[in-house]
């Protein structure tokens, strides 16, 4: 949109708006045109023509245009059009949840657009980063899954002040409501990464005894694993824990560098018949764990 004076505006007559919103249907090759679009592309803002015509609609009527979206004007918003309205009306209300209520109020799409897009709004929240209303539960894995994550991408213990500075996706509050206070969260992961310890062992064991690969036939080699290929959130804590948090190959660590993304990589690949267990896993970061290969 281009910014004219003031003064400009107040000469503004109905045929030079039906004119301007003409030129911008014929540009976008559209015949619905949105406000929004209108100001992206238009020479005025939207206010000169809903001063003049009474509302947005009856200016586009005016100009010989729709006054619907049909299916293809539906989908051409985006999907990050819709996603970053939701932001900008978070930012607006300076909340990080915010309700369908909310949006119809602030949002400049329709709320049953973003839920036939996304199918709940539950879903929509969280593509857009935003965290969930109180209608979704959030239960304790969710929680761990964060602190999981904020102590990975610090390589050390996250603190209260790191969530008050924004970086976990829930509030404070919310971890505790579930566990009574930020140090009974952290103490309740712990105890959650500390479980099924002796489980693990009685997998390495087993391991160890009965799982070697068994010849089938001169070039066939059956294998039998015990464990399957998914890390589950506790032994990927563990083994990163182990590996500082950094990568096993180049020592890159998020804590250093926020771009630097952690996996965790079979030293003996699972393909080949390595199992998922923690000497069998290593923390590399993305670069290097693309270089690797399953060839050993
Ligand atoms: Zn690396």
């Amino acid at each position: 949109m281009k910014y004219e004076l003031n003064e400009y505006h107040h000469n503004l007559n109905k045929n030079e708006l039906i004119e301007d919103l003409q030129s911008v249907s014929k540009k976008l090759n559209k015949n619905y045109i949105s406000r929004s679009e209108y100001e992206k592309s238009g020479k005025y803002s939207a206010t000169p023509y809903i001063r003049t015509f009474g509302s947005w609609i009856i200016a586009c009527k005016s100009a010989g245009l729709k006054t619907t979206r049909n299916k293809e004007d539906y989908f051409h918003i985006s999907n990050d059009d819709l996603l970053n309205d939701m932001l900008l009306v978070s930012k607006q209300l300076n909340k990080k949840n915010i309700s369908t209520k909310d949006y119809n109020n602030f949002g400049k799409y329709k709320v049953q657009t973003i839920l036939s897009r996304f199918t709940s709004w539950s879903e929509a929240l969280t593509r857009a980063n935003l965290e969930q209303t109180c209608f979704k539960v959030i239960n304790n894995n969710d929680l761990f899954f964060e602190i999981e994550r904020m102590w990975t991408k610090k390589g050390k213990q996250p603190t209260s002040s790191d969530i008050k500075n924004g970086l976990s996706k829930y509030s404070l509050n919310t971890y505790s409501r579930k566990f009574g206070g930020w140090r009974n969260a952290l103490l309740a992961f712990v105890e959650y990464i500390n479980n099924n310890e002796d489980f693990e062992e009685d997998i390495v064991e087993k391991f160890n005894i009965h799982n070697k690969p068994i010849e089938d036939s001169k070039e066939n080699i059956v294998i039998h694993r015990k464990t399957s290929r998914d890390i589950n959130l506790r032994l990927r804590f563990k083994v990163m824990q182990r590996d500082n948090f950094k990568c096993c190959a180049c020592g890159a660590s998020p804590a250093k560098d926020p771009n630097v993304e952690l996996h965790i990589d079979h030293i003996f690949p699972w393909s080949k018949g390595g199992e998922t267990v923690i000497d069998n896993l290593q923390t590399l970061c993305s670069k290097c764990n693309l270089g690797k290969s399953d060839i050993v």
